[in-house]
């Protein structure tokens, strides 16, 4: 079965918001097994819209609608749809009746204009709208069967999945389900996991794995369909499996889970306390670690010393190595996690000083240049890499790299 996502407004066809609606829909449907194979943004506008149903009506099976169905003049879904089915639009009783009873409930009067919303093309089937006034539509025209929801996201997503999900598998026997499992690595790059992996990215494979890299963190998303969500997930494990005994500790978790998140997990619980000493990332790390709720328990703060004179006053760097090795070296790395930890007491304290540029760099030192170090009761341990020089993504790096530092260190118990 071929699917069409039509997105409704002006808002999203001139670039003032995004499409989400229709990001979510298509990968609600891959997972019940219908495949999405066009996508349409079109404006508030008859002739626009009656062009893009007239198109997805041709070589769509599925079409799904959301936007339009509000009662203000902009609002065309209905009229729309009833043009291209050929046939006129009627009032149904019940629709008025619950449109009503939420004004009501509010204490408010209901504007006549609401009644349009209570208005469908003939042989239409209201999808009930829990959340908000504009009920759905579901209809037959031609060989395409349309699906019209709110564009409301909070009022769209349950009426998909409560009514328009079980409907759709009642109506086209769908086939099979696809479930989705992602693995997340830090430590190496992209082709380098790939090329320890073997085939198992190679196109076409089933189940399928994909590999994505966002800021120097690795997904592996093992994709595979059953008949059933309990079977597609069995035909994921032994890749799961292969994965984890290939790449072992460049793993550190699974789906939606980020790296800050997998390593305040872990302090919290081995109960490990932590402090930071950051330079060019400015407090990033810090706000990385406290986004984890029971942070409080092993993260004792930090110093942000963006200045030499900071990295002297504050953290007691001897003026020394700045004078001789700079601020941006593996001396002043080390220096900076070790008096960290010290002055804090922590059992662990982390250090960053880099060029995040874009000025700054030096041919010894360029742009990009950062040092990470990790303090611990038995050494302090220094890491410098280059990545590029965007700014952002250096930064950003840097913090990961500090806290994939942390991570290790954990794995190995030696605090
Ligand atoms: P409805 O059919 O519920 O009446 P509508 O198109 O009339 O939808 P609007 O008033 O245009 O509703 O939009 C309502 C809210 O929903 C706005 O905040 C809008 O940005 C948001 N919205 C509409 N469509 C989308 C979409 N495709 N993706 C994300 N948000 C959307
Ligand atoms: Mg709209």
């Amino acid at each position: 079965m071929k699917a069409e996502v039509v997105s409704i407004g002006s808002e999203l066809s001139s670039g003032v918001r995004l499409d989400t609606n229709g990001q979510w829909l298509a990968a609600q449907l891959a997972q019940i097994g219908v495949d999405v194979i066009y996508h349409s943004t079109v404006a508030d506008d008859l002739p626009a819209n009656l062009d893009v149903f007239r198109h997805a009506q041709s070589r769509a099976d599925l079409v799904l609608v959301t936007g339009g169905l509000g009662p203000t003049k902009d609002d065309l879904t209905r009229e729309v749809l009833a043009e291209v089915a050929g046939v006129p639009l009627e009032f149904h009783e019940p629709s008025l009746q619950w449109i009503e009873s939420i004004f009501k409930m509010f204490n408010r009067p209901m504007p006549e204009r609401n009644r349009v919303q209570a208005m469908f093309p003939v042989g239409s089937e209201v999808i009930t709208n829990p959340n908000g006034t504009a009920p759905g539509i579901w209809l037959m025209a031609g060989n395409a069967c349309f699906v019209c929801l709110p564009g409301v996201p909070r009022e769209m997503k349950p009426m998909f999945t409560d009514w328009v999900v079980p409907r759709l598998r009642q109506e086209f026997s769908l086939g099979e389900v696809i479930v989705h499992r992602t693995i997340r690595c830090f430590g190496a790059g992209e082709s380098q996991i790939e090329e320890m992996l073997g085939d198992l990215t190679k196109r076409g494979r089933q189940p399928e794995v994909g590999i994505t890299a966002s800021e120097a963190t690795i997904s592996l998303r093992v994709t595979a369909k059953g008949a059933n969500p309990e079977q597609a997930q069995q035909l994921i494990e032994p890749d799961a499996r292969f994965i984890y005994e290939k790449l072992g500790e460049l793993i550190f978790g699974e789906d939606d889970v980020e790296l800050h998140h997998a390593v305040a997990k872990a302090l919290i619980k081995k109960n490990v306390t932590i402090s930071t000493a950051e330079s060019c990332t400015g407090g990033m790390l810090g706000q990385m670690l406290t986004d984890t709720p029971g942070i409080s328990q092993v993260y004792l703060g930090g110093y942000v010393t963006y200045s030499n004179d900071l990295k002297i006053n504050l953290l007691g760097v001897p003026a020394d190595i700045l004078s001789r090795h700079g601020a941006v070296s593996e001396e002043c790395a080390a220096a900076m996690a070790k008096n960290c930890r010290e002055r804090t007491g922590s059992d662990l304290a982390v250090s960053i000083t880099g060029i995040a540029g874009p000025d700054g760099g030096t041919p010894e030192k360029p742009v990009g240049l950062v040092y990470v170090g990790l303090a611990s009761s038995s050494e302090v341990k220094v890491r410098n890499f280059k990545w590029g020089n965007d700014r952002k993504s250096t930064r950003v790096r840097a913090a990961k790299m500090a806290l994939n530092l942390v991570r290790l260190q954990l794995l190995r118990q030696d605090c």
